[in-house]
C-alpha cells in the first residue's frame, strides 16, 4: 500500500529541490500518496497565517511529513514556521546524521557524527521582551544590577522533563544503531541552572544505558575539538540553540549544507527536512543541491520501514558523489567549475545510479 505522506515544498529553493527529490524517491519503487500542503509567506498573504491549521491537521493525520525550507523574516514579521511546526506537533527530537561520503568536498577523510538537538525549549521558546517594554524593565529590575536598563530580554527555559526525553532519544538511537558514545554538550560552567540541569539530567538518563559511554563537553571546547578531532565524538545531544549552531558546523565537516539531512521526531509524528534554509539567492536557478533533501527522504524511508529502498537510495547518492561528474556547483572543488550540473540533472544522475 502507498505511504500517505504530507509534502510541504516550502519557498525559496524549496519547490525546485522538492520536484527533483520527489522524482528520486519515487524511482526507489516505493509507492507514495502525497498530500501536498503549502506554508510560509505566500500562505500568509493568502490566508493571513503562514501556518494554516490544515497543514498541521494533515501531518497529524498522516503521521509523516517531508518539507522544504521556509523563509523566516529577520527581526520583524511572523515567527518561524519551522519552529512553530516543531512546537505545535511536539517534534521534540531533531536528528541530524552527518556522514561524509567519499568524494564530497571536505578537509576530513572520515566523519560519521549524529546530532540530537532538543527542539522545543531553550532560547527558541519564543519568550522575548522588546527593549523598553514594561515586562523587560520588570525583569531587568530583578537582575540586581546585572541587566542594563533598556535591554531586550530573551528567556531560556530548560526543563528536566524536556531534557530527559531528548537524552533518552539519543541513547535509544545510539543503542539501536550500535553507536558507542553519547556526549552531552552545553555551557554549564556559565549557565549553572539551565545548562547545569541539562547535564545533570543527561547523566541521570545515562545510568540507564551502561552499555553506552557518556561524557559532558562544554560547547566552546566541543567546537574546537570537532574541528581538530571530530573522531572524538559519536552521538551528541544538545539544547536547542547549541544544536542549531553545531548542526551547521558539522554540515561544514561533510561538504556543506547542500548535503546535510535532518528529521524532527515526536511521539506521534515525524517531519523530515534538510538542515539548510531557503537560500533565496538561488531561487529558480536550478542550481541548488537537492542532496540534503533527498537524504532527508532516505531517513524518512528508514522511518517508514523501507530499509531496502533507503539503502539503495543512499548507495546511489554515494556513487554520484564519489564519481563527482554530475554534481551541483557546491560539490565541485572550484565553485565556478563549468561542469557543475543543475538541481534536476543531479537528481537524474542519482536515479540512473539507482537503476544500474
Ligand atoms: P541557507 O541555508 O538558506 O543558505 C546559506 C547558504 O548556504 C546559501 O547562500 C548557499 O550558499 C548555501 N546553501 C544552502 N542550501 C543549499 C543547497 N541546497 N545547495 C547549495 N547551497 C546551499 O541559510 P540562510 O541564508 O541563513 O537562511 C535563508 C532563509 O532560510 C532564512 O529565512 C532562514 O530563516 C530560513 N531557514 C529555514 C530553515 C528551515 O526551513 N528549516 C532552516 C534554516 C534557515
Amino acid at each position: 500500500m502507498a505511504h500517505r505522506v504530507t509534502m510541504i515544498p516550502g519557498d525559496g529553493i524549496g519547490p525546485e529541490i522538492m520536484d527533483a527529490a520527489r522524482r528520486v524517491w519515487e524511482a526507489t519503487g516505493v509507492a507514495f500518496d502525497w498530500d501536498i500542503q503549502q506554508a510560509g509567506s505566500e500562505q500568509m498573504d493568502r490566508t493571513g497565517t503562514p501556518l494554516p491549521d490544515s497543514v498541521l491537521d494533515s501531518i497529524r493525520r498522516n503521521g509523516v511529513a517531508i518539507k522544504g525550507p521556509i523563509t523566516t523574516p529577520i527581526g520583524t514579521g511572523f515567527r518561524s514556521v519551522n519552529v512553530a511546526l516543531r512546537k505545535e506537533l511536539d517534534l521534540y527530537a531533531c536528528l541530524r546524521p552527518c556522514r561524509l561520503y567519499p568524494g564530497a568536498r571536505s578537509r576530513y577523510e572520515h566523519i560519521d557524527l549524529v546530532i540530537v538537538r532538543e527542539n522545543t525549549e531553550d532560547l527558541y521558546a519564543g519568550v522575548e521582551f522588546d527593549a523598553g517594554t514594561p515586562e523587560a524593565e520588570k525583569i531587568a529590575g530583578m537582575g540586581a544590577g546585572r541587566i542594563r536598563p533598556g535591554s531586550a530580554i530573551s528567556i531560556k527555559p530548560i526543563s528536566a522533563e524536556g531534557t530527559a526525553r531528548i537524552a533518552r532519544f539519543a541513547f535509544e538511537y545510539a543503542r539501536h544503531y550500535g553507536r558507542r558514545r553519547v556526549s552531552a554538550i552545553a555551557k554549564a560552567n556559565i549557565m549553572k541552572f539551565t545548562d547545569g540541569l541539562f547535564f545533570r539530567t543527561c547523566s541521570e538518563v545515562a545510568k540507564e544505558y551502561p552499555d553506552i559511554a557518556y561524557n559532558e563537553v562544554l560547547v566552546d571546547a566541543a567546537c574546537m575539538q570537532l574541528v581538530q578531532h571530530p573522531d572524538m565524538f559519536d552521538v551528541m545531544v544538545l539544547p536547542n540553540l547549541y544544536g542549531d549552531i553545531l548542526s551547521d558546523l558539522c554540515a561544514g565537516l561533510i561538504g556543506g549544507l547542500g548535503v546535510a539531512p535532518g528529521a524532527n521526531i515526536g511521539d506521534a509524528c515525524a517531519l523530515f527536512e534538510p538542515t539548510h534554509g531557503s537560500a533565496p539567492r538561488y531561487k529558480g536557478l536550478n542550481k541548488a543541491n537537492p542532496t540534503a533533501l533527498i537524504l532527508s527522504g532516505m531517513l524518512m524511508l528508514r522511518h517508514l520501514g523501507e530499509t531496502d529502498a533507503a539503502d539503495r537510495l543512499e548507495r546511489a547518492v554515494a556513487a554520484v558523489i564519489a564519481d563527482g561528474g554530475r554534481v551541483t556547483y557546491d560539490m565541485k572543488h572550484d565553485r565556478e567549475d563549468p561542469t557543475a550540473v543543475g538541481t534536476q540533472e543531479m537528481a537524474d544522475a542519482i536515479i540512473e545510479a539507482m537503476q544500474r
